[in-house]
């Protein structure tokens, strides 16, 4: 073991004899800590961890903020709360270059990784590749949008029974556009409206996920 997960063991002063959870190959092992020095570490695996994931499966689609970096911190705290999967989603007020957010995705999958290891999660937060507004289909069980032009339910309004996937869509820093909000609309996404206030794109899209995982 190298690099960050080193870095890891290192942080969490864990010592030799100790056990440890690694994460390797998309697979969650629990392991001894055999032999340390700054250079690496040697584990012996001792059973793979399988733990389940709570439902729903959440995929937020977060039209990209024009201040990037907001989406470091979008990608821990929903990690945090229970979402399943990020998907960077291009719409109109949205930060709008393609090439400059392949190239973040690698920072929001470690972003991801960490926040994993931090709160215990049963795999890391997914980053799906990403797309446009125009794109999104309600394929889900239940299908959000979280309307900055208002709507007429609540979360708390909604009946989860039997529900094992939810999208929900949240708009950059200036919001959806008139036309966004009609289209998504059409196509089956619920509108919603959180109380009592309008919130930042970062919390709309934490308390989101956090109610939905709580209702
Ligand atoms: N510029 C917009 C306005 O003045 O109405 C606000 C956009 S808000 C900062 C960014 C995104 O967070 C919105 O597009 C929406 O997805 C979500 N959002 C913020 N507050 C919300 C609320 N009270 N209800 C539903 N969604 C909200």
């Amino acid at each position: 073991m190298e690099g960050e997960e080193l870095q890891h063991v290192f942080a969490k002063r864990i010592k030799i004899g100790q056990e440890l959870e690694l994460f390797f190959e998309d697979k969650l092992y629990l392991c001894l800590l055999e032999k340390l020095n700054p250079k690496g570490a040697f584990c012996i695996v001792i059973k793979e961890l399988e733990l389940a994931t709570p439902l729903p499966f959440i995929t937020l689609y977060q039209c990209v903020p024009v201040e990037l970096k907001t989406v470091d911190f979008i990608v821990e705290r929903v990690s945090e709360v229970g979402a399943y999967r990020l998907v960077p989603t291009l719409s109109k007020r949205s930060f709008q270059n393609i090439t400059a957010i392949n190239k973040r995705m690698e920072r929001w999958k470690r972003v991801a990784l960490s926040a994993f290891k931090q709160c215990k999660r049963p795999k890391p937060l997914e980053i799906a590749p990403p797309t446009r507004l125009e794109e999104l289909k309600a394929d889900a069980d239940l299908n959000l949008l979280l309307d900055n032009f208002g709507g007429e339910k609540s979360l708390k309004d909604l009946n989860l029974n039997g529900v094992k996937t939810v999208s929900l869509v949240v708009g950059p820093e200036g919001g959806f556009t008139r036309q966004e909000s009609e289209l998504l609309r059409e196509r089956g996404f619920i509108p919603i409206k959180l109380y009592p206030y309008i919130l930042r794109s970062e919390t709309a899209a934490l308390l989101g996920v956090g109610l939905i995982m709580n209702l």
